[in-house]
């Protein structure tokens, strides 16, 4: 049998879960098909921005979770070589979002939020898709359990390795960033050691850089590996302790709580409609983990084309989902995609007096560019 629903969601990551409430809350009946047997607890995303922290609290699941995560109200930058430092306070977003901070917590806290706050049964889970057919009145899909699920419309949120876009036909732009990264934890308190330092810090020497970032439980120090290094070669010892050093001299032997490697990749959909048939999240777009930005723009698109679908669902013309899909795509490739690039790409030896450089008013358009406050809302309705 056929289960039948307005829309069916592909994905139970945080992008498919938020679009399932957002589309719930306004009336509509949903389903969200999630290949893996339950949520997923791999340790990704860690920065919430101000329009995601806007956009979690209307969804009516911040208030939860907001006491468990880390308030970030100011992000440092600091030459280890020289002691030059600039530092930026969030504070001057305030009027533009009910959230002027960043928000630190793992996004594996979010998922189960979110499901919780869905009608019990929403989501099937072990529903891997594997077939999509379409027509002129909706979308049926038939995953790997045998179930078959038909809705007017469906949305791939199924990440960037998801069936989705090719069950759709949509081709993708693909990339490797030169480097990958080495993330080590530490459970010591690092702000005891680096004056001025907040929740977030960028350190430099001149040649390369080492981000900070504090985490409910640990701090996360994140390095980027050169090309050909093994990870088994970035995460010995020795190498995780000389990475310290050249930035944190005074705690070279700093207790560690963890460590790993991973890879960054860019892809961008060519576009994020195909008939009945969405992208969101990962599957439209990937970037690198610099600036934190990727899932917190999945997000804004979930919000956005709940948006847009709800009039679309009640009579409303599907021009308003080309208005969505161009906004989205545009949105990526003019303003994310180039934004993460910058600050891959940032002049290690110059970029503390940059920021140290900076007016108010060229501070206040950095911060907002930073948290996306400008492009959150690019492809809602008027
Ligand atoms: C180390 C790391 C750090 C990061 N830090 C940040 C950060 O600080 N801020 C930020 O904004 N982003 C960050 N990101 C990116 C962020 O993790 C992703 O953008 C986010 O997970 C995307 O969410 P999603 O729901 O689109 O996709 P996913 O989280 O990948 O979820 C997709 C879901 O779809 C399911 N699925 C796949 N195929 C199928 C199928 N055929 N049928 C049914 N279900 C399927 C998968 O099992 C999965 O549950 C980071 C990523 C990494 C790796």
């Amino acid at each position: 049998m056929t289960s039948g629903s307005d829309v069916v969601v592909v994905g139970a990551g945080p992008v498919g879960l938020a679009l399932a409430l957002a589309l719930h809350q306004r009336g509509m009946a949903v389903r969200v098909l999630e290949r893996r047997e339950g949520l997923s607890a791999a340790s990704r995303a860690s920065t919430f921005h101000p329009p995601t922290l806007d956009a979690l609290d209307e969804l009516g699941v911040f208030a939860g979770l907001r006491a468990g995560g880390v308030q970030v109200d100011r992000i440092l930058w600091r030459r280890v070589d020289s002691g030059e430092s600039a530092s930026l306070d969030l504070g001057i977003l305030s009027g533009e979002t009910r959230f002027p901070f960043r928000w630190h917590r793992e996004q594996q806290f979010l998922t189960p939020a979110l499901l919780a706050a869905l009608p019990a049964g929403t989501v099937r889970f072990g529903a891997g898709v594997e077939a999509l057919e379409q027509d002129e009145a909706g979308v049926t899909l038939r995953c790997a359990d045998g179930s078959t699920h038909r809705g007017r419309f469906a949305v791939g949120c199924d990440g960037a390795a998801g069936a989705m876009r090719n069950l759709a036909g949509i081709a993708a732009e693909t990339s490797d960033y030169a480097h990958r990264v080495l993330r080590l934890l530490t459970p010591h308190d690092l702000r005891e050691h680096i004056p001025g330092l907040d929740g977030l810090g960028y350190l430099y020497d001149g040649e390369g850089s080492c981000s900070l970032l504090r985490m409910p439980e640990v701090w996360r120090l994140i390095f980027r590996i050169p090309p050909g290094m093994s990870d088994e070669d970035a995460m010995a010892e020795g190498h995780a302790r000389a990475r310290i050093a050249r930035f944190l001299p005074a705690l070279r032997n700093l207790p560690l709580a963890g460590r790993d490697v991973y890879g960054v990749r860019k892809a961008m959909a060519v576009a994020y409609r195909a008939g009945r048939v969405l992208l969101a999240g990962d599957a439209a777009h990937l970037t690198n983990t610099r600036g934190g930005m990727n899932m917190n723009a999945g997000i804004h698109d979930a919000m956005t084309l709940a948006a847009a679908l709800h009039p679309v669902l009640h009579g409303a013309g599907d021009a308003l989902l080309d208005h969505w899909a161009a906004a989205r795509l545009a949105t990526v490739r003019e303003a994310l995609l180039p934004r993460t690039d910058a600050r891959v790409a940032a002049d290690p030896a110059g970029e503390v007096a940059r920021m140290a450089a900076l007016t108010p008013d060229q501070a206040r358009a950095w911060a907002r560019e930073a948290s996306m406050l400008d492009i959150a809302k690019a492809g809602a309705p008027a």
